[in-house]
């Protein structure tokens, strides 16, 4: 494949776009070594304005959702891509985000273009436990802990349990919520079978690996280890 194919796939223009950044000498080796738009892929570290080119497949990242903003490529409003760099939109394959968090819902949100890590992250067999944080309008009544450990609540309009959860209650208004699965707005709908209502809910742990200090509106590549922490 030639290097002007590479880095359209890549997202960073169409290839015209990119052939014209070839020509303007934006496109070099780490010593600065102009590179060619007809040089072939694997000989050679990129650059592009001095900046490492991004992987060019298995990209995962870790974005720290805001609220306000929808895990979609369409919606009219403010989107997750709209925090990235606008290449990651484009690049085939495309980067998609991991599950969804609500538009209202904070958090740890992964995106991959690797479809078999999404699948063996999404996979209800993966049983990963993802910990999210809520913050309640009414005080917990002291039943949810075991009411949610059971196995046995069943949300409205739906038939099978769900499976057994861990609350850990920080105060009467503060509680970390732990699931394996990920039903539609089960966070928002547990707490409402218990007569409160989440008022803000943000998730901080996927499996092993944790939101950490990473501010809101921002991401970070993740490497082999973060991925390995995941399971
Ligand atoms: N549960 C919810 O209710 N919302 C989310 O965004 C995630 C889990």
């Amino acid at each position: 494949m030639k290097l002007v194919k590479l880095i359209a796939n890549l997202g960073y223009g169409s290839r015209k776009d990119v052939s014209s950044m070839f020509r303007e000498g934006r496109i070099t080796d780490p010593s600065g070594e102009v590179l060619y738009a007809d040089d072939k892929v694997g000989h050679y570290a990129i650059r592009i304005d001095g900046e490492p080119l991004d992987p060019p497949a298995g990209l995962t990242l870790m974005l720290h959702k805001p609220t306000g903003y929808t895990c979609s490529t369409k919606d009219p409003g403010r989107v997750i891509y709209d925090l990235l760099p606008p290449r990651f939109r484009l690049r085939s394959p495309i980067l998609s985000s991991v599950g969804r968090l609500d538009r209202e819902t904070s958090g740890m949100l992964l995106m991959t273009d690797d479809g078999a890590l999404l699948h063996r992250i999404v996979s209800p067999k993966a049983r990963l436990a993802k910990v999210y944080e809520t913050t309640l309008a009414q005080d917990l009544r002291g039943d949810e802990g075991a009411l949610f450990a059971s196995g046995t609540l069943v949300l409205e309009s739906e038939d099978t349990p769900l499976a057994p959860a861990q609350l850990q209650v920080n105060d009467p208004r503060h509680a970390a919520l732990t699931l394996t699965e990920g039903r539609y707005h089960q966070v928002r709908r547990m707490f409402a079978a218990t007569g409160n209502h989440v008022e803000a809910l943000h998730r901080s742990r996927i499996g092993g690996l944790a939101l950490d200090d990473l501010p809101a509106g921002q991401w970070r590549l993740l490497d082999e280890g973060d991925i390995a922490r995941l399971f």
